[in-house]
């Protein structure tokens, strides 16, 4: 029996340094203390390293869906196709614009959406869709040309829940990348506590230069002029409201973390693909796990590695092994409950089992391992040891 752990291993942590603090102190002093000169500055360097036109800083991911489907204009009462293998903000925008979300069974490896079932539900026509909404879950791109290509071919936008996705790239184009003058496209980053980069809360949309615009303007009540542009050296009181928008900036304390912790990006990145490669490496003889794949042509963010059991080989479940490795001092999560599950969805829209077949397969079966910059070697070595002594311990034997 392997010895565990002393103390216990978090699910997720930030990866904060001193140089983030001292960024944010200096903002702090500054007076400035909401959306200013930082945040545009955080938009200028977020938008360079995606390569893309334009972007604009918000209070949360969740919050830039949302911009995104109200100034694309989304009408109510039509559908948007979502994935149900996703956190319960991606579904909740599109209630919020008065949709309904229209889910897609995923596919098996990836967990990502599945084009051909999505292009399925197009054909059929017995939606009126009126944008796709995919998650490029754990960080791996879906099949971006696909799924693109659909929303040309029917007229309709893509917004990408990407939350899990900074850093990642598909056929080489980082995820977050758009034509300036693309209108079907627009992809919502967050950077909530646990992602990629942090701002504590916050999130970055991209989009053709005039979807920022109009987001930009449904971002702060809908006036005309924001309010550093108001209460600057030129400001003017006058505003007009032309759009009843929402309260969704982000303000330059927030702004200052994101850019210390941007400048660091390709270092956490290069860890976090260090940490799966050695979990993938060390359970590759673990016949009871399945760990994630990385389709040749994508690069995978890796916010989350997602393992699946092989639970016929095994004599406990999903709970009970995430309680044992618990007892083992180690911390893993669940990604996610599906959605078509959770009793707001199903009550509304009369879900049942059997709905998604390949979401509730998978979800039975599905355990986050911790991964995170600050992880050192020996926390991986840790959790594997964990893995194979639980296993070991509940093998189920063939009767
Ligand atoms: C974290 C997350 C969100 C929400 O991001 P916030 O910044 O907390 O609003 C949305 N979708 C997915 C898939 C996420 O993991």
């Amino acid at each position: 029996m392997t010895a565990a752990r002393a103390d216990f291993l978090p699910f997720a942590l930030p990866t904060v340094a001193e140089e983030d603090v001292a960024e944010v102190a200096e903002v702090i002093r500054s007076g400035w203390l909401t959306s200013g000169p930082r945040l545009q500055k955080l938009e200028v360097e977020f938008a360079a390293e995606v390569g893309t036109a334009a972007a604009l800083a918000v209070n949360s991911g969740t919050a830039g869906m949302h911009l995104a489907l109200a100034a694309l204009g989304i009408r109510p009462g039509t559908s948007v196709i979502t994935t149900p293998m996703t956190f319960c903000s991606t579904a909740h925008v599109i209630e919020h614009v008065g949709c309904r979300p229209v889910f897609v069974d995923v596919e098996r490896d990836t967990l990502n959406l599945d084009p051909e079932q999505v292009a399925a539900v197009l054909e059929r026509g017995e939606h009126d869709v009126s944008a796709i909404m995919p998650v490029h879950y754990a960080g791996h791109p879906v099949e971006l040309d696909r799924i693109v290509g659909l929303g040309r071919r029917f007229g309709i936008p893509v917004v990408e829940d990407a939350a899990h996705a900074f850093g990642a790239a598909f056929r080489g184009t980082p995820i977050g990348q758009v034509d300036a003058d693309d209108p079907l496209r627009a992809v919502s980053f967050s950077l909530y506590a646990t992602k990629n980069i942090t701002s504590g809360e916050g999130g970055v949309l991209t989009a053709s230069e005039n979807l920022v615009r109009d987001s930009r303007l449904w971002c702060l009540h809908g006036m005309s002029r924001d309010s550093w542009q108001r209460y600057g050296p030129r400001g003017s009181w006058a505003y007009d409201v032309v759009v009843p928008g929402f309260k969704y900036n982000m303000t330059d304390i927030q702004a200052a973390l994101a850019s210390t912790q941007l400048r660091r990006w390709r270092a956490f990145q290069q860890r976090r693909t260090e940490i799966a490669a050695r979990y993938t490496a060390l359970l590759a003889d673990v016949d009871e796990i399945e760990t994630p794949v990385a389709r040749p042509h994508v690069t995978h963010a890796w916010h989350l590695y997602p393992v699946r059991l092989r639970l016929g080989s095994l004599a406990l479940d999903r709970g009970e092994f995430i309680e044992a490795l618990r007892e083992r001092n180690i911390g893993t999560s669940v990604h996610f409950i599906p959605l078509h599950q959770q009793p707001y969805y199903r009550d509304r829209y009369g879900f049942a089992a059997g709905d998604f077949p390949v979401t509730e397969t998978e979800f039975e079966r599905l355990v986050s391992l911790p991964v995170y910059p600050r992880m050192i070697d020996g926390d991986v070595d840790d959790v594997v040891a964990s893995i194979k002594d639980v296993v070991a311990g509940h093998r189920r034997v063939a009767s």
